[in-house]
């Protein structure tokens, strides 16, 4: 029986050293190895030219360096490139590139499907299959960097920002996030600074606060609700983990980053959550927990539409005048440009193809029907706003 091979970009800098050493190889030799794959894209332990004769032998046969085969590749008309990959038994997941002026952005997913199941998120009506394994995590970015170098005949870095706002809720596969996380920022790898890489959560509390300390990077909450009642309908992991409970845990995750922020995504549902009244709902929640330390900004998302939902997105005067409510009450508000729409590559249509293994999707089609819930009145004024990031 032959043993399976190792996939190589399974791991991070630690992690390789120590299969090196179970080569009785040097530890450092990792070091060069990590570089060759993941600084210039070498898959081919042959050509390694300055790596020991003796590991390259080992390597053959035992390891690889394998990217999940490409099912598709689709270029939108603004640039943005989106790539499905087959990870097996019926499931392919989504990345998605974005470039910009100043920036390129890859968009890396962390799960075949979504176990949290919101309302507004075609992931989410799919259902959830399986978590990816660091390797198909890492894969993404490392097939997506080279290919673009080749393609773009550059030898420079072309992407400059990562994004963990593909498919899946990244901190529900913490063990196998944090190693390729630990890639992207090495500086032997991608070496992304810690800013420029971006965690989205939907608020898995206690991995938060994991977070913080094992590699506290860039972090994206999805709030989407100023009240529990109306949140725990569209995202129903409010109902173990609540707005009060997770507000704290991201002040608590700022502690250590003095100049850091989170940013708190909105997703703009027309009649559901983008009416005056939910603004300032909003504004009062922020001013509650402003005053404990918790730096941030607001990011819009007008909603994509997927046919499964049963929601429309809020009309763009609507989505302008919720953010002026923001602003002027000091909090500092984005509106997220759609990108790749025409490819179904924008923030939520990613669905890539999933053998759902739980009763989601089931569920979420009986439940299509959304209704509007009154915002209680909010606070007390507490006192001036605050701009809260500068
Ligand atoms: N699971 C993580 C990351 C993936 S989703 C999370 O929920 O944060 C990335 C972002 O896209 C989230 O803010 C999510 O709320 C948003 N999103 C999901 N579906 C969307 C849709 N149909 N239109 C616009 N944004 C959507
Ligand atoms: Fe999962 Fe995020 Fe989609 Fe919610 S929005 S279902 S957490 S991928």
């Amino acid at each position: 029986m032959t043993n399976t091979p190792v996939n190589l970009l399974d791991f991070d800098l630690e992690g390789l050293a120590a299969y090196c050493e179970t080569l009785g190889e040097k530890r450092f030799r990792a070091t060069q190895l990590f570089r060759w794959i993941h600084q210039r894209g070498v898959a081919d332990f042959g050509q390694m030219s300055d790596l020991a004769k003796s590991l390259r032998e080992k390597l053959a046969g035992r390891a690889t360096v394998t990217a999940p085969p490409i099912l598709s590749q689709h270029e939108s008309k603004d640039g943005t490139i989106k790539w499905l990959f087959d990870v097996g038994g019926g499931n392919a997941i989504e990345s998605v590139f974005i470039p910009e002026d100043d920036r390129g952005t890859l968009c890396v997913s962390s799960q075949a499907g979504c176990a949290v199941g919101c309302r507004f998120c075609s992931t989410g009506h799919q259902g959830f299959s399986r978590n990816l394994a660091t390797a198909e995590i890492v894969a993404q970015l490392w097939f997506a960097e080279h290919f673009l170098r080749r393609h773009l005949k550059t030898d420079e870095r072309v992407i400059s920002n990562v994004v963990m706002m593909g498919m899946g809720e990244p901190l529900q596969n913490y063990d196998r996030l944090v190693p390729a996380l630990r890639v992207m920022l090495d500086d032997h790898g991608y070496g992304l600074s810690r800013r420029r890489v971006t965690v989205s959560t939907s608020g898995v509390v206690p991995m938060i606060e994991r977070l913080a300390r094992d590699c506290p990077v860039a972090l994206a909450v999805s709030l989407h609700a100023p009240t529990d009642e109306l949140r725990s309908h569209l995202v129903p992991l409010n109902r173990k983990y609540p707005i009060d409970e997770l507000l704290r845990t991201c002040t608590a995750y700022l502690a250590a980053a003095p100049r850091d922020f989170i940013t708190f995504e909105y997703c703009m549902l027309d009649g559901v959550n983008d009416q005056p009244e939910h603004a300032q709902a909003l504004i009062a929640l922020m001013r509650r927990h402003g005053a404990d330390g918790l730096r941030c900004k607001f990011n819009l998302i007008p909603f994509n539409p997927f046919p499964q939902s049963g929601l429309t997105r809020s009309p763009t005067a609507r989505v302008l005048a919720f953010g002026k409510l923001l602003n002027d009450a000091g909090m500092v508000t984005t509106v997220r440009k759609t990108r790749g729409d025409d490819i179904d590559a924008a923030c939520g249509q990613l669905a890539g193809d999933v053998r759902d293994r739980t009763r989601v999707h089931e569920r979420m089609a009986r439940q299509r029907t959304i209704v509007l819930h009154p915002v209680p009145n909010h606070a007390p004024d507490q006192g001036a706003p605050r701009k809260v990031v500068s």
